[in-house]
């Protein structure tokens, strides 16, 4: 876990750029720092891992504090992503992977078979390895960095606007990918970005800062969204703020679905749209009154998982001929229905 106790920082010129910051984060969790440019988010970070020293107030990780732990065995313990990657640009991929587990006295042959691996987990397979970076994309870059920041597996990750610098479809990729990634290895992780999206997307809390370093809010993504605290929180989040929050809620039961009258194939329907299922219940289109037939089947509606989020029923439902969204357990079987309205008017549950 690491914890923040009331730290500020004031700069030699008298610049208050961290006001009583007070925060946890959990083992295994996210939390992104998101504020505006200047609100202190890379200065916040790079107190953990002492770059900077707090001015006051207290850092721990796992209740020691940051500055009774040596500069050296505290990076060890804390992976560090920036922007741009920061590759050594006379050094090849692998080497780069393998700088600092070698720096501290790692053999060899064993770290350069780590950096591979971890080339790998992030998506690199061994061909980019012998390159150097600058044969490199910007995206495959900062896979590179994130490679680089685990090769000590160490169990914190500093990320400082680590997506920021590829484009808005590289990052999205980057983003999905890291997702997965955190899945798997659970390190306990602050990232900083001044993009809303990816804070919501990537935290599992979001902490928003405000100009001179001061805490606005912290929250899931889905508090957030739902319960501002204030004018300057709802306008950073900005608009669209109710349908963004579907996309991190679901339905709390069954309590909104409607029931449906399915028929088989060759059965017919009495009028209406109506599902047509197989003889295990699993849906298998539509048909629009008549007789269930291969011909009248429509087979492009999308059922969904009662699991699914609000935001995908309601564009199921949105989507659909029929004006409703069917709905089907964790084995495929049909449940229900909805239309967008009850999607909108369902209780909600994170
Ligand atoms: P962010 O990462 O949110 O953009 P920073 O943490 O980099 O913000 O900076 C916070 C504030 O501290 C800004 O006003 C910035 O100009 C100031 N600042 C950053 N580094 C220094 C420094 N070395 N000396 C004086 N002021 C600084
Ligand atoms: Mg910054």
């Amino acid at each position: 876990m690491i914890r923040f106790e009331s730290v500020s920082k004031v700069y030699d010129d008298g610049t208050r750029a961290v006001d009583g910051l007070s925060f946890d984060v959990p083992a295994g969790s996210l939390l992104a720092l998101v504020g505006p440019s200047g609100c202190g988010k890379t200065t916040s970070l790079r107190m953990i891992n002492r770059l900077i020293d707090a001015t006051s107030g207290t850092i721990a990780l796992d209740d020691i504090d940051v500055l009774s732990t040596d500069r050296v065995a505290l990076r060890r313990k804390i992976g560090y992503v920036i922007q741009h990657a920061g590759l050594f640009p006379h050094r090849t991929v692998v080497d780069n992977v393998a700088a600092l587990p070698r720096l501290l006295g790692g053999d060899r042959k064993a770290t350069r078979t780590r950096a591979l691996e971890l080339l790998e987990l992030v998506g690199l397979d061994e061909r980019f390895a012998h390159r150097y970076p600058w044969q490199l994309s910007g995206g495959q870059q900062q896979r590179v960095g994130v490679a680089r920041a685990l090769a000590t597996d160490p169990p914190y990750l500093l990320m400082d606007e680590p997506f920021s610098a590829v484009d808005p479809i590289v990052r999205a990729q980057l983003q999905d990918e890291f997702l997965r990634l955190q899945a798997e290895i659970g390190k306990t992780i602050v990232m900083v970005t001044h993009d809303i999206d990816e804070a919501l997307k990537l935290g599992d809390r979001v902490a928003v800062l405000r100009t001179g370093g001061v805490l606005a809010q912290l929250g899931t993504p889905l508090e957030l969204l739902t319960a501002p605290v204030d004018d300057f929180v709802a306008d950073f989040i900005g608009g669209a703020r109710g349908y963004r929050a579907l996309g991190f809620a679901g339905l709390a039961g069954d309590a909104a679905l409607a029931p449906e009258s399915p028929i088989r194939m060759g059965e017919t329907a009495t009028e209406g749209w109506t599902i047509v299922v197989d003889d295990a219940g699993r849906p298998r289109g539509w048909v629009e009154g008549g007789t269930a037939t291969a011909d009248a089947l429509l087979t492009t509606a999308r059922f969904l998982p009662r699991t699914a989020s609000l935001r995908d029923l309601l564009d199921g439902a949105l989507a659909a001929p029929a004006g409703r969204v069917g709905v089907v357990d964790e084995r495929g079987v049909l449940v229900g229905s909805l239309t967008a309205a009850a999607v909108l008017s369902a209780e909600r549950a994170a």
